[in-house]
């Protein structure tokens, strides 16, 4: 392709409301052009890096044995509403009626569509097991929007559902799956790291995302220095934790402590360690057909509730702030709650770690005091883990020191079992002609936000560095000065044939100045360039390679087969 006829509109001009790299460079080289907030179009540029990326993950796919289908974006509602998401879902959900007054959703992911694509047309185990996949258009009415591709309202999805007769062959296929994801991101170039994921209200540890590591993404993980584990920090978990102070041992009694209300006050007032204090989060659990419930957290005062778990161990669809009211009517006194004595009205969730924990301080439920002497031991409640996992706690598997680093989601698998197929009624005949659900999977991969992976991942002070796989071109020639005709003509003659040679070539032969030409290859980021300057009166040319600008002579002998060895 030739400079002069591609649209690629590249600018100076940041867009105001970019801050990541990905977003400024994407827009900067003329991949994408922002629409409307979180609506993006994908010029010439961007386009073929889509059409890159998807390949790639069409290939391993398909060498997986997946199988590629496209569902309709428009889906009737009722199909979400027997799978009961058309309530759950929330706001992201965009649903609008059509001149008949009928319901739909823009689909924001598929379950529904593909459960009810395999109730239609599979009747046997013997059709089983089956991956299905698509890459296609999925719209989410986020919240914010933000990031450009990272985090779009529309989006391109890989998604994929396997249906199967048993949990184990799901569990086969579920692992085939982390190793085709694997693939993928590496032929992708990416630096990443399969991490545990939070798996909602379905539980188990049946769900992983695939992190690529990158200081702006927005997800926290955790991994462990010593042994291959990493969790996101929703779901991460950690070996049990002692304290090396010695506990402040006292019979038990209720204590005034004027004005003493957070954790450090206390700390400081009593000359104890906050591991020894009890810590309480009151918050307000919102559930289906807008019931609500006012839970308090407790947990060991070291500790920080992690929202994610907390919402998982009362299987709330969310947790929400409670007003001054809502707190005042329901029996709570800010810096002076804690679990003993508290009103029936209020569901009480521990953390693990407080399970028979003795000398405990914690708030009495009565303005200024606080109860000392704290035993737990045989204390009955509901435990669970809802503490987040900190930086140096000891990972559970090997005992290494754990860490904080942040990743960019780019991939989730997930263990459904029957969930959809259930209340959506798709089953198959099993060996004895008994009807039996579906057992199912589920696997994700953010196709476009991985443009923005990559860039994240891959840019310089100067713009893009695509990876290999996913470079819109593999090479650039540049005529220094398109005015000698000497320079011209070997530039074509070098484009046409290495094209015949099937590389991909872009050739800059626009009359602008070198520098300006040389500007935009460092902002578009093809992995290599061919520079055809005054050295060709010595008989060579320029290569440089965009990652670090390192640049070669090449000898014009066989030049062709020498560009082609270092591509
Ligand atoms: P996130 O936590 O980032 O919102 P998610 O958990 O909602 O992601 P999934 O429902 O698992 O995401 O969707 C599968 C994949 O689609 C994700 O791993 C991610 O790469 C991509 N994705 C999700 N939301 C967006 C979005 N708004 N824009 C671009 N890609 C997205
Ligand atoms: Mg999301």
């Amino acid at each position: 392709m030739r400079v002069t006829q591609l649209l690629i509109p590249t600018t100076k001009e940041t867009p105001n409301d970019a801050t990541l790299m990905s977003h400024i460079y994407l827009i900067r080289g003329g991949f994408i052009g922002g629409v409307g907030s979180g609506l993006y179009n994908f010029l010439p540029l961007g386009k073929r890096v889509l059409d890159k990326i998807r390949n790639v993950v069409k290939e391993e796919l398909d060498r997986a044995g997946c199988q590629e289908v496209s569902l309709g974006f428009v889906t009737p509602a009722s199909l979400w509403q027997e799978s009961g998401r058309y309530e759950k879902y929330g706001k992201e959900l965009l649903r609008f009626k059509d001149r008949k007054n009928n319901d739909f959703v823009l689909g924001p992911t598929h379950e529904e569509m593909m459960v009810n694509l395999v109730k239609q047309s599979v009747k046997s185990y013997k059709a089983l097991p089956l991956n299905l996949y698509q890459i296609n258009l999925k719209f989410r009415d986020e919240i914010r929007p933000r990031f450009g591709l990272m985090r779009g309202r529309e989006f391109l999805m890989k998604d994929g559902y396997s249906f199967h007769s048993s949990e184990a062959d799901m569990k086969r296929e579920f692992a085939l799956m982390e190793e085709t994801y694997k693939k993928i991101f590496t032929r992708l170039g990416l630096e990443f790291r399969v991490v545990e994921a939070d798996s909602g209200a379905i539980g188990g540890s049946g769900s992983k995302e695939f992190m690529v590591l990158a200081q702006s993404g927005e997800d926290t993980i955790a991994v462990c220095d010593e042994c291959e584990y990493g969790a996101n920090i929703e779901a991460a978990v950690r070996a049990p934790k002692k304290c090396g102070v010695a506990p402040p041992e006292a019979d038990f009694a209720k204590f005034y402590t004027p004005e003493t209300t957070t954790i450090e006050e206390l700390s400081r007032f009593f000359k104890v360690d906050p591991f020894y204090l009890i810590k309480c989060v009151a918050k307000k659990a919102l559930y289906d057909d807008g019931v609500s419930k006012v839970v308090l957290f407790a947990l060991r005062g070291s500790e920080m509730l992690q929202e994610v778990k907390a919402c998982n161990a009362v299987d709330a669809n969310e947790l929400v702030e409670l007003s001054e009211e809502e707190l005042a009517q329901s029996g709570l006194i800010a810096g002076f709650m804690g679990p003993i004595g508290l009103p029936d009205s209020i569901k009480l969730v521990l953390d693990e770690m407080l399970r028979d924990g003795n000398h405990l301080i914690c708030g009495a439920n009565e303005r200024e005091y606080h109860q000392i002497g704290v035993d737990l031991s045989g204390f009955e409640g509901l435990y669970k883990d809802i503490a987040s996992v900190q930086e140096g706690d000891s990972c559970l598997h090997c005992g290494g020191a754990l860490r904080y680093t942040k990743g960019i989601e780019v991939g989730h698998i997930f263990q459904l079992g029957t969930r959809y197929s259930e209340p959506l009624k798709a089953e198959y005949l099993d060996e004895n002609g008994k009807a039996k659900p579906f057992v199912m999977g589920t696997y994700g991969i953010g196709v476009s936000r991985l443009l923005a992976a990559i860039i994240e991942q891959h840019h310089d002070e100067k713009g893009c560095i695509w990876t290999k796989e996913s470079a819109p071109f593999a090479l650039e020639i540049i005529v220094s000065n398109t005015k000698d005709e000497q320079q011209s003509a070997l530039a074509e003659e070098i484009y046409t044939a290495l094209r015949s040679k099937g590389v991909e070539v872009l050739l800059d032969d626009r009359s602008e100045r070198f520098g300006f030409k040389m500007k935009d290859f460092e902002l578009i980021g093809v992995p290599s360039a061919l520079i055809i300057g005054k050295n060709i009166e010595e008989g060579k040319v320029e290569l440089v390679k965009r990652d670090g600008l390192v640049s070669e002579l090449l000898d014009l002998s066989n030049i062709v087969e020498r560009v082609m060895e270092r591509l």
